[in-house]
Formats: C-alpha cells, sequence, structure tokens
C-alpha cells in the first residue's frame, strides 16, 4: 500500500474528515480504507494520529436529504472564508492564522494590483 499523505493538525484539506467529524454531520465512512493521517506533535510523547476519510466516499449513517447535503457544504464553505477580507480563499483557514494566507502576508504588488 501506498503511503498516505500526513497532513500537520488543523491543516487538513477540505474533504477529507475524521470519523467524528463524519458522525457529526451523520455520515459514517462506510467500508473506506484510511484515506489520510493527521499528526499533532506532542513533546516527548508520540504524536497524536487521527485517521481522515473522505468525505466524497462516505455514507450517511441516516439517508441524506438536501438539506442535510446543504448543511455540509455550507460547513466547509464557512472554514474556507476569511473572516478579514470575507473571500473564499479555496481552502480551509488556518486557524493559526485566522485569515487567508494574503491578508496574514500582504504582499505589495497585491495591493498595486488590487487598486
Ligand atoms: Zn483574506
Amino acid at each position: 500500500m501506498a503511503a498516505l499523505p500526513v497532513y500537520r493538525w488543523r491543516l487538513a484539506p477540505d474533504g477529507y474528515a475524521t470519523r467524528r467529524q463524519l458522525r457529526a454531520v451523520g455520515l459514517r465512512p462506510g467500508g473506506q480504507e484510511v484515506a489520510a493521517t493527521l499528526e499533532r506533535p506532542r513533546r516527548r510523547r508520540e504524536p497524536l494520529v487521527a485517521h481522515l476519510y473522505r468525505v466524497d466516499l462516505a455514507l450517511p449513517v441516516r439517508p441524506m436529504t438536501p438539506g442535510r447535503w446543504a448543511a455540509l457544504a455550507a460547513a466547509n464553505r464557512a472554514r474556507r472564508i476569511c473572516p478579514q477580507c470575507r473571500r473564499d480563499a479555496g481552502y480551509v483557514i488556518p486557524t493559526s492564522l485566522g485569515m487567508c494566507t494574503p491578508c496574514a502576508f500582504p504582499d505589495p504588488c497585491d495591493s498595486v494590483r488590487s487598486v
């Protein structure tokens, strides 16, 4: 089996969720293999590892309704909206920054372009 991608804690790509996150929106892994792992470093101990599953392969615990799909999409979208510029960053906003990277690290060229 190929090596699983490993992501840093809180930097998991969109479309992946832990079993607990799936459960929160009424989904379950549904027999799929673990798609990726998250590692959270811990001082003097083995890193805390979380298994990630693909949301698109997850199966509903109960039948999904359009409303529940919409809620899931909205939750994913909300995590990508930068609170600073209100734009969809296209990736989940890292909580360490609290904003998209252009807002966190303004590029002088960008401000010229946007004027
Ligand atoms: Zn921003």
